[in-house]
């Protein structure tokens, strides 16, 4: 049912077969024009003068342990970004078919398909951010390929009720892509990635850029059904994952401890951040929040911005029409999370 999913082209396509797809255990490789020589720099053992694995093995298999899932429903892109646009252009015919993006959400799965020539039907989520069923599965049309929903939400930083996701996507034949990029940061094990797959239109996409702490290697990652992978596999970059990053991201990810403490150190500031500011002057209201942010209501958000900005802080405006007086506010260290009050209890 899957495949049926997936635009037909693509279905008949011959993928690249790049030369380290094809043999990895040659003694000696005069196959891709590398430079045998070696490479003015080294890094932790990878041999960067070779192309790094293009079935990403290694990098799969580590991030598969740690979910409990097998390594084929596993797809490692740069950064979930890349995923998001490669979704759009396996599954949405240009100038045809359709996604919904339920706002106010992250700006990228517009931008994504809008570049790729899909359109793009907004539904606005609820009073409280959450989905609204009724509308939601009224927007759903033969056409409608990509259901994107972000749980806990950017901006608005709440989880999405997993009952009225998973309701969603069993009503619907397209694909439900939960993006999960903040879930670690969430009080409650929130993640959808047990059921991604075996619900066979439910995709859940996570990102090391996040509670990880490794944003600069550029690596997220989805648990999808083994189809849509192999699928996924054919269409990416034939090295999208470089080395350096899959080495690095694979020894991250045994430092469980990193993650726990990270997190737990956020979650505090989080809500101590969010219980100062909630008494100030200039603000109106700082909406709850299960991610790294906070979303705050101000009464002059651009005057905030502006005295932020001339302390050398800088958070994030927000232009969606219900957003329009909130700023998005990054928890940071302890010390910037001084200043950065500091700073708002100076404005009047
Ligand atoms: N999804 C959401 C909800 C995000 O907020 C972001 C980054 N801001 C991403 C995905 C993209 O993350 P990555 O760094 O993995 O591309």
């Amino acid at each position: 049912m899957i495949e049926s999913l997936i635009r037909p082209h693509i279905r008949n396509f011959q993928a690249y077969h790049s030369a380290r797809s094809e043999v990895r255990d040659a003694e000696i490789y005069l196959d891709a024009n590398e430079l045998s020589l070696g490479s003015p720099v080294k890094f932790d053992g990878v041999q960067v003068n070779r192309y790094p694995d293009p079935s990403q093995e290694a990098l799969r298999a580590a991030i598969a342990a740690r979910l409990g899932r097998s390594p084929s429903m596993i797809f490692a892109g740069v950064g979930s970004d890349e995923i998001i646009d490669l979704l759009i252009r396996l599954l949405c015919e240009p100038g045809k078919e359709e996604i919904i993006v339920l706002e106010p959400t992250y700006g990228v799965y517009r931008v994504a398909a809008e570049f790729n020539n899909v359109r793009v039907v907004p539904v606005e989520l609820d009073e409280n951010f959450q989905i609204d069923p009724e509308t939601t599965s009224a927007a759903l049309v033969p056409d409608t390929k990509i259901l994107f929903c972000c749980s806990p939400n950017n901006p608005t930083g709440n989880l999405l009720s997993r009952r009225d996701l998973l309701a969603l996507c069993r009503s619907f034949r397209g694909l439900t892509v939960v993006d999960e990029a903040y879930v670690e940061f969430a009080g409650r094990d929130a993640s959808l990635a047990d059921r991604a797959g075996e619900v066979e239109n439910l995709v859940v996409l996570r990102t090391l850029s996040k509670a990880w702490g490794l944003a600069g290697l550029r690596l997220g990652y989805c648990v999808a059904n083994a189809v849509l992978v192999s699928y996924l596999l054919r269409v990416k970059a034939p090295y999208n994952i470089n080395a350096l990053s899959a080495s690095l991201a694979c020894a991250a990810l045994g430092k469980e401890q990193f993650l726990r403490d990270a997190v737990s150190a956020i979650a505090g500031e989080r809500e101590r951040v969010a219980q100062v500011l909630a008494g100030m002057k200039p603000v109106v209201k700082v909406y709850p929040s299960e991610a790294n942010f906070l979303l705050a209501e101000f009464r002059d958000p651009l005057a905030v911005y502006g005295t932020l900005r001339r302390e050398g802080i800088i958070v994030r405006r927000r232009h969606e029409p219900r957003l329009q007086k909130c700023l998005r506010i990054t928890i940071g260290t302890p010390a910037e999370n001084d200043l950065f009050l500091q700073t708002i209890a100076e404005c009047v």
